[in-house]
C-alpha cells in the first residue's frame, strides 16, 4: 500500500484503480465474504454516483444501514407534524420531509388541502419565519442526526420568540450501530462511519463502542477515493484479526469533534428511546427537548390528536426498514421502480436523496453502482 490519507487527491482515477487493487489483495488473502456497512445516505450518494461498487471485489459487499434521516424518521413522527398542520400551526420542515408518508398522509397532503406547510434550509430560518408572523403558532418539524440537532439546539438557546415550537424527530446514530451490530440476520463485519456527524461528535465517540464490539470502524469522508481508502483501513484492520478505531477523514474530523456544538446538543436535548421507522424501537437514540426549553416543545404545548385517513395499502409491503437494517436491499424490494418511484414514493427510502432506494432508483440500480 502506496497512498495515505494525506496523498489523496480525493477523485484521481489512477490512485482510485491503485486503491482499489489493494483492496483485491487484501480480499485474496482474507479468503472470506466481508460485509462493511456505511451509516449515511452522503456515502451511498458517492459510492453510487461514482460506481465504486464495480470497483470492488464480489465478496466484498458495501451495504448501506439506517444513515438515512428522513427515512428513520417514525410513522407516528410524521403523523404528528401532519396533525399539527391540520390543527392550523403553520408547519415548517426540510425539503426531504415534506412528501414522507405518514400512517395515512404526508405534510405535502395536508398542504394540498390547504393546510399552512413550508420548506425551510436551516432552522435559523424556521425563527425567522416565527418573528415574520408573530400572530401565528410556527412548529419546526426538526429531522436530522447530530449534524442537524445542532442548529436547532443552537436557535433554541438563542431565546427565539414565544410562537416558535420544536417537534423533534432528531436521531442520534451510535446507539442504532449497536442495534444493527446486535441484529441476528445482520452479519456486518465492520463499519464506515459519516464523516459529517463525526464532525460533530469527534471520532472519540466511538471509542467504546469499538471496545464492546471488536468490530473495526472507520469514519469516512464523502470523494470517491475517502471511501475507497477507509474501506482499505478497514480491511486492513479485518486483516489483522482485530477490531479498531481510525480516522480516514482528518482534514475535517478530530477526536473531540466540534465541543461547542456538542454542548449545545447537551444542553438542550435529552435523549429518549423511540422507534425508528421499520428497524427497531433502539435505546438512548431520539433527541428530545428537555425541560428547561418545555416552553418551545410542540409536544408538551399542543395536544396533538391523530390523523385521519386510509393509509395506503402498498406501505405493507415495503420493505424500507429490512433495507435500511443491511438485511435486504431495493432490489428485493417488488414496488422498486414499479409502484414505487421518486415521483410516487411509497416508503421513505424512495423520498429522500439520502434514502438508498431513492439514490439506486437514480443510478439505475445495482448493476451501474
Ligand atoms: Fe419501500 Fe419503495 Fe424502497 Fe420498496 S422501493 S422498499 S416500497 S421505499
Amino acid at each position: 500500500m502506496t497512498t495515505d490519507a494525506g496523498d489523496l487527491k480525493f477523485r484521481d482515477p489512477e490512485t482510485a484503480q491503485e486503491i482499489a487493487a489493494d483492496i483485491e489483495a487484501q480480499m485474496e488473502r482474507i479468503g472470506e465474504s466481508i460485509e462493511i456497512m456505511h451509516v449515511c445516505g452522503s456515502h451511498e450518494q458517492v459510492i453510487a454516483k461514482f460506481g465504486l461498487r464495480s470497483m470492488l471485489p464480489d465478496d466484498l459487499s458495501v451495504t448501506m444501514g439506517p444513515g438515512c434521516p428522513v427515512c428513520v424518521t417514525n410513522m407516528p413522527e410524521v403523523d404528528e407534524a401532519v396533525a399539527l398542520a391540520e390543527a392550523g400551526k403553520t408547519v415548517v420542515t426540510y425539503g426531504d420531509m415534506f412528501k414522507v408518508p405518514g400512517s395515512a398522509r404526508s405534510l405535502a397532503d395536508a398542504k394540498a388541502d390547504g393546510a399552512s406547510v413550508e420548506v425551510i434550509y436551516s432552522a435559523s430560518e424556521a425563527v425567522e419565519l416565527a418573528e415574520d408572523n408573530p400572530e401565528e403558532d410556527v412548529v419546526f418539524f426538526a429531522t436530522g442526526f447530530e449534524t442537524t440537532a445542532a442548529p436547532t439546539a443552537a436557535v433554541l438557546q438563542a431565546d427565539p420568540p414565544e410562537n416558535f415550537y420544536v417537534l423533534s424527530a432528531h436521531k442520534y446514530v451510535p446507539p442504532a450501530m449497536e442495534v444493527v451490530a446486535e441484529m441476528p440476520d445482520t452479519d456486518v463485519d465492520a463499519f464506515l462511519a459519516a464523516g459529517h456527524a463525526a464532525t460533530i461528535t469527534g471520532y472519540g465517540l466511538f471509542e467504546d463502542f469499538v471496545e464492546e464490539y471488536d468490530l473495526p470502524v472507520v469514519v469516512g469522508g464523502f470523494e470517491p477515493l475517502d471511501v475507497l481508502y477507509g474501506v482499505r483501513r478497514i480491511l486492513a484492520f479485518i486483516e489483522a484479526g482485530e477490531g479498531g478505531l481510525d480516522n480516514a477523514y482528518p482534514r475535517c474530523v478530530s477526536r473531540e469533534g466540534n465541543t461547542a456544538a456538542m454542548g449545545a446538543i447537551e444542553d438542550v436535548f435529552t435523549r429518549t428511546s423511540g422507534e425508528w421507522r421499520g428497524i427497531a424501537d433502539i435505546p438512548d437514540a431520539n433527541f428530545e427537548l428537555n425541560e428547561t426549553y418545555a416552553d418551545h416543545s410542540a409536544r408538551k404545548q399542543f395536544d396533538i390528536e391523530g390523523v385521519e385517513g386510509d393509509a395506503d395499502p402498498l406501505t405493507e409491503e415495503c420493505i424500507c426498514g429490512d433495507i435500511m437494517a443491511g438485511t435486504a436491499s431495493p432490489e428485493g424490494c417488488a414496488l422498486f421502480g414499479e409502484e414505487c418511484t421518486p415521483q410516487n414514493p411509497v416508503g421513505a427510502c424512495m423520498v429522500s436523496d439520502e434514502g438508498t432506494c431513492k439514490i439506486w432508483h437514480e443510478y439505475g440500480g445495482k448493476p451501474d453502482l
